[in-house]
């Protein structure tokens, strides 16, 4: 079992019931089991501005399918959704990164780990932060909390909207 982090967002199309049906999505990949979910925050937009604002979060997982394997799940996840991809760092009314898969470290044509941005965005560290504590160390070796303070911000504010209610439906492998 690997422990991973995926990055949920949303601007567009219901953002809230986009991300609870995503995480219900990731409740159910196999051999993969949903250990927590963060909070829901809102961002404005890190590409056009002349889009809605974001709802995020992020979710840790424990899977034994291979990184390449579960970047296809997620994009799959992406496309049963319903996403179009119209312009870089556009609306859209899901999107599933792959932030790290343990301390895999790898590039390729269609996958980079960690995932390139990473370090950079508060509305990944935030959430982050959340689930692992602020003294945890990233995968670079810097602490979530230092990154915080050198990352770029988005306006980042707590969201009231609860992605599940009491216990996360995990699947047993
Ligand atoms: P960003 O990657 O900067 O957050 P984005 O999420 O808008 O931008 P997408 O259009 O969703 O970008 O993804 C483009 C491609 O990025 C995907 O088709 C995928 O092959 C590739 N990719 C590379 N590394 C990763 C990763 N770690 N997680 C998700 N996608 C990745
Ligand atoms: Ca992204
Ligand atoms: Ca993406």
């Amino acid at each position: 079992m690997t422990g991973a982090f995926v990055g949920l967002g949303s601007n567009i199309e219901e953002p809230a019931t986009q991300l609870r049906q995503a995480y219900e999505a990731l409740a159910t990949l196999p051999d993969t089991r949903l250990i927590a979910v963060s909070s829901v925050y809102e961002s404005l937009p890190m590409g056009p501005t002349d889009q809605p604002s974001f709802l995020n979060a992020c979710a840790h997982i424990d899977t034994t399918i291979s990184p390449s394997e579960l970047l296809t799940a997620l994009l799959a996840i992406e496309t049963t959704m319903g996403r179009i991809r119209k312009r870089h760092w556009g609306e859209r009314c899901i999107d599933l990164d792959l932030l790290f898969y343990g301390d895999v470290s790898l590039q390729s044509e269609r996958l980079t780990l960690p995932h390139p941005g990473l370090y950079q965005r508060d509305f990944v560290l935030m959430p982050l932060a959340e689930l692992l504590g602020s003294e945890y160390l990233m995968p670079n070796g810097a602490d979530i909390g230092t990154l915080l303070t050198t990352c770029s911000t988005h306006g980042l504010r707590l969201s009231s909207v609860q992605l599940h209610s009491g216990e996360i439906p995990g699947n047993p492998l």
